[in-house]
């Protein structure tokens, strides 16, 4: 049975393989895009909520640091103005003897000692320096004119002067805090006080905090990191540089931009900043990014900026987007994970209907043929009976025919076998009526050798009779034949004839055991030899050839005699039943047709040759029993 290819063939390869290739091809970069895309969703998010977070905080850390620095600053705008109630200062302004100013040094001294500041002094309206605090030291402001400064040109014209400079005399830094003196509605001086608010930056950096105080140009006077101090927070225009050089308000400085490498406005006063990793805070050298959070000091033109670090804050953000990034990572496992494995089971589920559908159309097909086999049987079995049925006719009635030709054969050897017989009967009565008489005579030898003849005279007619009952006997196609018996058989059958002629006989053949019925063997026999003696009546030295040889799991036997032949008409008719060329009732034309179909009906054949020799020679083929068992006899 044959398998329907359809069944198991599988999907085209170009169709197959597609799809999955275009997945193997493209599933990894979308997956690890997503990955970085959602991983830098996180971090956004994270860092966005953290900077929130932070600013919130920020927010009242720089209320409270603003207010700590408004409270420094403001501590000491009182200071000057308390020095126009001073009657030594307006004396000295009035009348600068070297007594007033003595008596006003020696105030401003106390005065600076008690209210910590870094120094006071007092200017007449030209800007020169009458009397001041530091006047014992050798960098003393004593008769120096400062009228350049501008908290002196603003308090000289009525307005407070507030002023962060750089000190001209010493270099050093300090807020200038300047107050137009005033008797009688006008203008006789200046005092200042100058105050050093370093503490604060102290104070900030053992607070680790980042944080600066920018004045009104924009100018850093006051970092929690030295590196940022007197750079500028706004970018300067030559201009302003030039004026604030003359103005030698940070003496000779070169008032650098502070540049972070990238700035972003989040909201009024809050900006997110990127410097170069110069500080000293940090170790590394990564670019440090800070939310700055701007706010004005009140009371003077000057910002408060607190700067909250966002390294801790992007490396918990990064985390958190590799983290995001790796859960996707995850995820997209599983969901692949789950659907390879989904498929697998679809295509083992599809695999096992397939071979169900399969199996179920095999089972299908081997119904239908087993049922087509069953009616062809049923026909085979039909025809086979059919076949049985003739072939028992046809043997029947070759069996018919045989016992025919047997019979005809009888008719026709009736003569020679009536007298066969009769010889031996009237020998016997002769024999018989002398030992009659010599019984008489008592002469018991020679009755006794009569009836010794006479025995053997009927076991001679006996044997003549055996031989042709079992000729004439119905036999059977199967059997096995001793093919030397059948030869004795024949030619005993025969022996008459066969000695009156005095026929020279050559056996070589082999005593083979052929498939046909003995008694149907000797029948053949019987007629061929019988047809030879026939055509050799003629011949003076009648000469018999009887000639065997294996061939092809066949025994052929040549029967060959050294007759009269045949002529060339007659060997067009010579099987045909009926035909006979012997005159009278010598021949009934039946011997050779029942020779060569009892020969075919098992299997043999029956053939003629005609030497050149002359005569005729018959081969006889009969299927071997055993085809190894042939030996020369
Ligand atoms: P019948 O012997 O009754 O004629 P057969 O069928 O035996 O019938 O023989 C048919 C004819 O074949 C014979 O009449 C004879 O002419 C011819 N024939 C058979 N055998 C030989 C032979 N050995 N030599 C010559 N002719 C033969």
């Amino acid at each position: 049975m044959k398998c329907d290819p359809n069944l198991y063939r599988a999907a085209s390869p170009s169709l197959a393989v597609k799809p999955r290739l275009i997945r193997h091809l493209f599933l990894p970069p979308l997956i690890i895009a997503m990955m970085i895309g959602l991983g830098y969703i996180g971090f956004w998010i994270s860092e966005h909520y953290g900077i929130r977070s932070l600013g919130e905080n920020g927010q009242r850390q720089l209320e409270l640091h603003a207010r700590a620095v408004e409270s420094e600053i403001s501590k000491y705008t009182y200071l000057p103005s308390l020095l126009e109630l001073e009657t030594s200062v307006s004396q000295l302004l009035a009348d600068p003897t070297p007594e007033h100013r003595q008596s006003v040094n020696d105030y401003l001294e106390g005065l600076n000692r008690r209210s910590r500041s870094r120094a006071i002094y007092v200017m007449d309206t030209t800007g020169r320096v009458m009397a001041t605090s530091n006047w014992r030291d050798v960098d003393s402001y004593l008769g120096e004119d400062l009228s350049f400064r501008a908290y002196f040109q603003n308090a000289v014209r009525g307005q407070p002067g507030r002023f962060y400079g750089i000190g001209s005399t010493n270099g050093e830094p300090g807020y200038y805090l300047a107050h137009g003196l005033e008797e009688h509605g006008k203008i006789i001086g200046v005092a200042v006080v100058k105050v050093r608010l370093e503490a604060m930056e102290e104070r900030w950096q053992k607070a680790r905090l980042e944080a600066f105080v920018s004045d009104e140009n924009g100018i850093i006077i006051l970092s929690s990191d030295p590196s940022r101090r007197l750079k500028s927070v706004v970018p300067l225009s030559d201009e302003t540089k030039e004026k604030l050089a003359r103005s030698l308000q940070y003496y000779w400085f070169p008032l650098n931009e502070l540049q972070p490498l990238a700035r972003e406005t989040l909201s009024e006063g809050v900006e997110k900043l990127t410097f170069p990793a110069n500080s000293e805070l940090v170790s590394d050298e990564e670019n440090i990014s800070y939310l700055s959070q701007t706010r004005p000091l009140s009371d003077t033109p000057w910002n408060f900026t607190l700067l909250t670090p966002l390294q801790d804050l992007r490396r918990e953000a990064i985390n958190q987007g590799i983290l995001v990034a790796v859960a996707f990572a995850l995820l997209a496992f599983l969901l692949i994970a789950w659907n390879e494995r989904r498929k697998v089971i679809a295509t083992r589920l599809a695999a096992r209907e397939a071979l169900q559908e399969a199996n179920n159309q095999l089972e299908r097909r081997i119904t239908e043929r087993t049922t087509d086999l069953r009616a062809s049987n049923e026909r085979l079995k039909g025809q086979i009976r059919e076949r049985r049925l003739a072939e028992e006719t046809l043997r029947r009635a070759q069996d018919e025919l045989v016992q025919a030709g047997k019979l005809a054969a009888i008719g026709q050897m009736s003569t020679s076998i009536a007298h066969e017989l009769n010889q031996p009967l009237a020998a016997l009565r002769t024999l018989s009526g002398n030992t009659v008489r010599f019984l008489e005579r008592g002469q018991l030898d020679v009755a006794s050798t009569n009836l010794k003849t006479i025995n053997e005279l009927i076991d001679r007619m006996g044997r003549i009779t055996a031989s042709l009952r079992s000729f004439a006997r119905r036999g059977d196609d199967k059997g096995q034949a001793c093919l030397g018996k059948a030869v004795d058989a024949a030619l005993q059958l025969l022996g008459g004839r066969v000695e009156t002629i005095h026929l020279q006989l050559h056996r070589d053949f082999t005593d083979v055991q052929v498939q046909i019925d003995q008694t149907r063997l000797e029948q053949i026999l019987v007629n061929l030899i019988g047809n030879a003696l026939d055509a050799m009546q003629a011949q003076p030295q009648p000469e018999l050839w009887l000639v065997g040889e294996t061939f092809d799991g066949k025994y052929r036997l040549r029967v060959r005699d050294n007759g009269h032949g045949i002529d060339a008409e007659a060997r067009k008719h010579l099987f045909e039943p009926f035909f006979t060329t012997k005159p009278g009732e010598q021949g009934l034309g039946l011997g050779l047709t029942l020779s060569a179909s009892l020969a075919a009906a098992t299997g043999g054949h029956l053939g003629v040759e005609h030497p050149a020799s002359g005569g005729t020679a018959f081969v006889l083929s009969l299927p071997l029993v055993s085809p190894t068992s042939a030996e020369p006899i």
